[in-house]
């Protein structure tokens, strides 16, 4: 069945939209299931279980396995988080961006990352919010000398998506960095449509999370 779903996805995407397969909270056998499948891009929101995870699979599978870190980070677990995974997608406050920038340095390794923000400036969200966005770009470019490839938001629940998504493409384009992360299960195709580059799928890959 996840195979089956993999198919239907992908074969309405466009080329320019990567499929980051959500693991968090799944069984293992619907990891092993997705891999046999050839899919080679997986998301994960905590550092502990992402480690768990892919520490031995990253061995089995090398440069070819490509991890998302899409859930918050702590700097605490900014050594961890830039040995195991290959993207950061929550960068949203300077005590972050600077610990990795530290740790990418001295690992030499080089990680895209994109600033999550806070599209719809919602109190308990993480991101940074929409008016601060230009100025966190710069101390996280210019200051700490990552590499930002583009942004990140989880629109309000309960709201439609869609315009939440063209915001985000709007400041996007404003800065100049060019990949989007928006759209999950239930929204994914209005993400794409308006520009997605990067989709977060979870539960509609692997079946509701345990
Ligand atoms: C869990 C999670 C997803 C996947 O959610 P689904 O609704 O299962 O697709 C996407 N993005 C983030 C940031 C998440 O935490």
């Amino acid at each position: 069945m996840i195979a089956e779903n993999f198919k239907e996805i992908t074969k309405s995407l466009p080329p320019q939209a990567t499929l980051i397969a959500v693991s968090k909270k799944q069984p293992d056998e619907g990891i092993e299931e997705a891999l046999c499948v050839g899919h080679r891009v997986y998301g994960e929101n905590r550092v502990q279980e992402a480690c768990e995870r892919w520490k031995e699979r990253r061995q089995q599978y090398g440069d070819d396995l490509e991890l998302h870190l899409i859930g918050p980070l702590q700097s605490n677990k900014a050594a961890e988080a830039v040995a195991i995974f290959d993207v950061i997608h929550t960068l949203d406050r300077p005590k972050i961006a600077k610990a990795l920038a530290k740790e990418m340095q001295k690992q030499e390794r080089d990680l895209p990352c994109f600033i999550q923000v806070n599209i719809g400036e919602e109190d308990q969200k993480s991101g940074v919010m929409p008016a601060d966005l230009h100025d966190f770009y710069e101390y996280c470019s210019e200051e700490c000398g990552l590499n930002i490839i583009g942004l990140m938001c989880i629109p309000p629940i309960d709201e439609p998506a869609a315009l939440y998504f063209a915001l985000l493409k709007k400041m996007a384009a404003r800065l100049g960095v060019p990949s989007l992360s928006m759209g999950m299960s239930g929204d994914y195709e209005k993400a794409v449509a308006l520009g997605a580059t990067h989709i977060r799928v979870g539960s509609a890959l692997f079946g509701a999370r345990g």
